[in-house]
């Protein structure tokens, strides 16, 4: 599929609602509030559903024109952003109903979704996809939309840091800096900055990191009881996973979570740092990613879940 039938779908659409993944992280929000205020630029209205937000993005421009539901049970056009999935698409039933369908994406497991589908696997955010597709449509990207687009790039790179970024992401960041963005204010909020609850479940999953397979795995996880104890809010489990990955020596992190809405599940997350394809290993549990950040839901106690995933990690270190 081509910008110019991406545009033309635009062009038709008169009622139009954009969606992201659950559990939403920077790249989703910031793609999501970026799309909207790219299509009003294009004389369009759009709906952006997210149901649970990260008070960390609480700062973005347009947050408060999120919506958690709308009535309307027709779209003419859905379009969803940095999301793999349909199953992990918040707010699906819009999507499944909307006359067209649009996925624009930068997961390589990208199941193709929608009736057109956009997917980048190099591009290092779904926000940075954004910067071409805005440049081609003639938008203009101002001190709002830019603050949208970085925030996705920042999280999504871990602060730059990841093999992803490209040379187009210094330019975008330095082209954004020059016209008055607050860079470190941006890097400082959503890096930076941990909640308190954020910091209590650190020191419980630090405290129980094990480390497996002469040191190349490390293992940790999260129950209801601890999100319970520290007063856990949405996202305050973000960046637990990376700690892992960041010790001498390890090449894989695994970090699971119990889920909220059903104890008998586990979200995986996992990282790696040199050679292992996490999105591959993921992917064998009915989840994906990317090479180097993937997840999976699974069922089970801890000790089962571990011991299914040192399975197939086994196969490959
Ligand atoms: P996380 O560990 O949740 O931060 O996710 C790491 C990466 O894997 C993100 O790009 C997610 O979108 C993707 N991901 C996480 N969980 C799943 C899943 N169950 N299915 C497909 N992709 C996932
Ligand atoms: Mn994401
Ligand atoms: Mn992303």
């Amino acid at each position: 599929m081509t910008l110019d039938n991406i545009i033309e779908k635009i062009k038709q659409a008169e009622k139009i609602v954009i969606l992201t993944h659950e559990t939403p992280d920077g790249d989703a929000i910031g793609s999501t509030l970026a799309m909207k205020m790219a299509l009003k630029q294009l004389g369009k209205q759009a709906d952006v559903i997210i149901k649970e937000y990260p008070k960390t993005f609480d700062f973005l421009p347009g947050r408060n024109e999120i919506k958690s539901e709308t009535n309307v049970d027709k779209y003419d056009l859905a379009i969803s952003l940095d999301c793999a999935d349909f199953k992990r698409l918040v707010g699906n039933e819009y999507f499944e109903k909307a006359k067209q369908t649009i996925v624009i994406d930068h997961h390589g497991s990208n199941k193709m979704y929608g009736d057109f589908n956009f997917v980048n696997p190099v591009a290092p955010a779904c926000c940075q996809i954004l910067i071409g597709m805005f440049e081609y449509f003639d938008i203009k990207i101002d001190k709002e939309l830019g603050t949208c687009i970085l925030t996705g790039i920042i999280t999504d790179t871990g602060g730059f840091r990841y093999s992803g970024v490209t040379p187009e992401t210094f330019e975008f960041t330095a082209d954004l800096l020059a016209r008055g963005v607050n860079v470190s204010d941006i890097y400082k909020r959503v890096l930076e900055t941990k909640t308190k609850p954020n910091f209590e479940l650190m020191k419980r999953i630090t405290d129980r990191m094990e480390f497996l397979e002469n040191g190349k795995v490390t293992f940790t996880y999260i129950t209801n009881q601890d999100l319970k104890e520290v007063n856990a809010g949405v996202g305050d489990h973000e960046g637990l996973v990376e700690i892992g990955r960041d010790i001498e020596g390890v090449e894989v992190s695994i970090f699971i979570r119990q889920k909220e809405d059903n104890g008998n599940f586990y979200k995986v997350s996992m990282r790696s740092n040199e050679y292992v394809n996490v999105s591959d290993v993921c992917f064998r549990f009915g989840g994906g990613g990317h090479e180097k950040a993937a997840g999976a839901l699974i069922q089970g106690e801890i000790k089962e879940v571990k011991q299914k995933i040192l399975n197939e990690i086994k196969k490959v270190l």
